[in-house]
């Protein structure tokens, strides 16, 4: 079923924990929620519930008005980070709770609440542990069994908060996986609330950040990295560097340095922010060319290597970029080794949100940015 939720706003006070979000969801989407704590995602996610109310706006769900319904005739799912299983039953018994409950005319029988309980245990891979209560079980099986109970009610939305929050970081990483072939072999509409971008961006078809109860940008996991609509999200996604940058004639000054390359006469001068990824930051392929710099300091990363970088000119900041294990090897750099750098995409945030991307002229003498036009050549091949 898909979802509409139109301008909820939430108000403690004169606090806005929700001001005017709007969202849509496709019938088995899964969305992710992201932002860092208290920008609002739980307060999102308990409106859904029928746990809390908005001060206004309006969530549908195909036809049908979901915040008139009573909490428990909206068929939602629900998983918490600590929504604790009932210790004093087994594992069986919890899965089977939210069924047990429900009135007599609407109950299963007792054999179909016990087929149906089997079914979901096989499915989150718990068979063996029907008999256990919660205390016997690992942290990640409990949320399995959590999850399994959140589905036994069949519904049509399944909402989790920070579900896997309180699991170390390996069975976190097993759970995702997890999760996503479960959600997707039930085609079931999903949303997931996490601080954590890994997990949002490994999960989710499309990923909604959120700022201090506002949406600040919605779109697939790669938009969300490669295009941030705001400094908010390119700073919140991934590595960052920030400049304060300005322009003037046309170019580009990062303090005294004009990065090559001319603007569009239509981007107008003055201050801007200006953003970079470390991984845009490349070691200039000949001598003589690029930003010089030193290297202040190189981390180890798995195959990849951080460097901190002063660039002249710039002396305030220092400059993150992401190396190959191999480049830095075959050029024997140190802390403290001279370097020259090239800037391949530059996103920069005008005062008033204007944004715009700008890739530097890459002066290493050669044409095409230096890189071989290989284009000509694979069409003869043909
Ligand atoms: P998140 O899940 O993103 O961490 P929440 O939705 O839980 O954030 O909370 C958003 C904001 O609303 C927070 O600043 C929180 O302090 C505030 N808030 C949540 N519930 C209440 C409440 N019952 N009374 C007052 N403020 C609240
Ligand atoms: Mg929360």
């Amino acid at each position: 079923m898909s979802i509409s939720i139109q301008g909820l706003t939430r108000r403690y006070g004169a606090f806005s924990a929700l001001e005017g979000v709007s969202l849509d969801i496709a019938k088995g989407e899964f969305v992710a929620l992201l932002g860092p704590s208290g920008s609002g995602k739980s307060t999102l996610l308990r409106i859904l519930a029928g746990l809390d109310d908005p001060d206004q706006g309006s969530v549908q769900r195909d036809d049908e008005d979901l915040l008139a319904l009573e909490a428990q005739h909206r068929r939602v799912g629900l998983v918490f980070q600590h929504y604790a299983l009932f210790a004093h039953m087994t594992v069986s018994e919890n899965v089977a709770f939210g069924l047990r409950v429900r009135p007599r005319r609407q109950r299963p029988s007792r054999r179909e609440i016990a087929t149906r309980v089997q079914e979901l245990l096989r499915r989150v891979q718990l068979e063996d542990m029907a008999r256990r209560y919660p205390a016997q079980l690992s942290g990640g099986q409990r949320q399995r069994v959590a999850l399994a109970r959140a589905l036994a009610v069949e519904p049509s939305l399944l909402l989790l908060d920070e579900p896997f929050g309180a699991l170390d970081a390996q069975v976190r990483v097993t759970l995702r996986g997890w999760l996503r072939e479960l959600q997707r072999s039930l085609g079931l509409t999903t949303l997931l609330v996490t601080h954590d971008q890994e997990e949002a961006l490994e999960l989710a078809d499309r990923v909604v950040v959120m700022n201090q109860g506002r949406i600040e940008q919605i779109g697939t996991p790669a938009e969300i990295y490669r295009e941030p609509a705001t400094p908010f999200v390119y700073g919140f996604i991934g590595r960052a560097n920030r400049f304060d940058g300005r322009i003037e004639s046309s170019r580009l000054w990062l303090g005294t340095h004009a990065v090559p390359g001319e603007l569009p006469a239509t981007w107008a001068p003055g201050a801007v922010s200006v953003w970079l990824r470390p991984e845009h930051v490349t070691l200039a392929p000949r001598s003589g060319t690029g930003w010089a710099g030193q290297v202040v300091r190189l981390v180890q990363a798995g195959s990849a290597v951080r460097a901190s970088l002063q660039l002249q000119g710039c002396e305030g900041i220092e400059v993150e970029a992401e190396w190959s294990a191999d480049d830095v090897e075959r050029r024997a750099l140190v802390s403290g080794s001279a370097v020259a750098v090239q800037l391949r995409e530059l996103t920069l945030f005008h005062a008033g949100g204007l944004r715009h991307v700008f890739h530097p002229r890459q002066d290493d003498g050669g044409a095409n940015g230096g890189a071989v036009d290989i284009g000509p050549w694979l069409h003869r091949r043909g």
